[in-house]
This record gives C-alpha cells, sequence and structure tokens, in this order.
C-alpha cells in the first residue's frame, strides 16, 4: 500500500502523533499489509531557487522523520524539474538535496522514480537515476529505485520485450529497485506523456506486464497500482496475478 504522510498536494507536513503511530502499528501487523510512503507533489528537489530548494529539502526531512515514526522503510520522491536551467544543475541540486538530509535518513530509503519525460524534468533515463545513485553518499541501505511502468513506456522503454528490461537491469541494478508502480500507458511508446492507464487497457497490454513480471525478481518487489479507480480494480489485480503466474 502506498500512502501520502500529509495532504498530496500541500507543503505542510504533520508529524503523526503518538495515537496514529500506535494505531497505524497495529493494523499494519493485523493485516500484514505493508505501506510504502510517497512524497507530495509540490516539493522540487532539482530546483535552482534557493527558497524553493531548502522548502523541498525540509519538506523531504519532515517525510522521512514521519516514515521513520511510523517504521516505513521506503519513501519515494520524484526527481523534480529543472525549471530550463539544465540538466547538470538540475542533477547537482538533486544531489545537494541527497546530502542535506543524510543526517535524518535513519533507517528510511529513499527511492528515487523514473519520470515520463516531460519538458524540464529529471529522471526519464534511467541513466540519470543512476548518476544520483552514484554520486550520492546515502549508500544502498538509503537509496534506490521505484520504476514507474507507465513513466517508463512514455520516455521510450518498451518494457513489453525482454532485452529492453535487460537493458535496464544492466544500467540500474534491479537489485536497487525495490518497488514499481504498475500502470498502463494512455499514450503511445515515447509519448513523454505522464497519463495512466487501468491494466491491460492501456498500450503497454496485459502481454506486457505478462513479460515484466516474469523477468528475473521482479513479482517478488513491492508493486502499486496508480490506476484510475472503478469497477475494473478488482479485475486488474486478478490480471496481474494471473500474468505473474500466482
Ligand atoms: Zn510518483
Amino acid at each position: 500500500m502506498q500512502i501520502f504522510i500529509s495532504n498530496p498536494r500541500g507543503w505542510e507536513v504533520k508529524m503523526p502523533g503518538k495515537d496514529v503511530v500506535s494505531s497505524f502499528a497495529r493494523k499494519a501487523k493485523k493485516t500484514g499489509i505493508l505501506a510504502v510512503a510517497h512524497m507530495p507533489y509540490l516539493p522540487n528537489l532539482a530546483s535552482a531557487d534557493k527558497e524553493t530548494h531548502g522548502k523541498s529539502v525540509s519538506s523531504l526531512v519532515k517525510n522521512i522523520e514521519a516514515c521513520n515514526a511510523l517504521g516505513i522503510r521506503y519513501l519515494i520522491t520524484h526527481m523534480g524539474s529543472h525549471l530550463g536551467m539544465g540538466k547538470e544543475i538540475g542533477m547537482k541540486n538533486i544531489l545537494d538535496a541527497m546530502e542535506e538530509v543524510s543526517g535524518s535518513i535513519g533507517r528510511v530509503c529513499i527511492l528515487l522514480e523514473n519520470q515520463a519525460g516531460h519538458r524540464n524534468s529529471i529522471g526519464a533515463m534511467v541513466e540519470d537515476l543512476r548518476h544520483i545513485y552514484e554520486k550520492s553518499s546515502l549508500g544502498e541501505s538509503h537509496l534506490g529505485f521505484c520504476l514507474d511502468t507507465c513513466h517508463l513506456f512514455a520516455a521510450g522503454y518498451d518494457i513489453s520485450r525482454a532485452d529492453v528490461l535487460e537493458g535496464i537491469d544492466k544500467t540500474l541494478g534491479l537489485g536497487k529497485v525495490h518497488a514499481l508502480h504498475l500502470n498502463d500507458a494512455m499514450f503511445p511508446l515515447g509519448s513523454g506523456r505522464d497519463r495512466h492507464s487501468n491494466i491491460g487497457k492501456g498500450e503497454i497490454g496485459i502481454e506486457g506486464f505478462r513479460t515484466l513480471l516474469n523477468y528475473d525478481g521482479i513479482s517478488s518487489k513491492v508493486l502499486i497500482l496508480e490506476t484510475p479507480e472503478g469497477e475494473w480494480r478488482k479485475g486488474e489485480l486478478e490480471a496481474l496475478r494471473k500474468a505473474a503466474g500466482r
């Protein structure tokens, strides 16, 4: 299960109180559900604007602290937008952010999420994710990746092909990918557009997910649907379980 610590469209991050922490732990134990957290959407770790960058880093720190309090290991974050300043500067700002939060990291592992490739966004290419990983001092216990299938497809990676998956594996190391967002894509390969579609109803199709889920180790990772809600949801889960051979 993926949760937001606070309002995904706001800046304010409220720390969970003692009562929330204990009821969260109780429910997690009772249901056996593993929760991961997603950063809100406003922070931009790649921003060159001092104020925005500072606010973004402090939001990341608060989210990390809340995850530590709740016993959540994985915190997924987008890499942000360089807003026209260029990829080099954007990547450096992300790296600075990683250094700035390292003292608060505790037991949390930040997962960098790949992007669809819309204008000025960072992280559409898996090489960029790897670059941040390589240059950061956080190390493998505190930094990894979350792959969004819709974003991969929109960025030009045809994940219905085993050789494409092999290429991603070679660059990133799938062992460092701890979670996947399973979303079909509304637009064709390489469209650069981030529009999620229900599993089997988009351009990737159920055969694409079959290839992906049967690739080395993928089906044992944290798998999360971010598809439009509705009647089809139960069918999506069944189709995915079937495709994974479960
Ligand atoms: Zn995301």
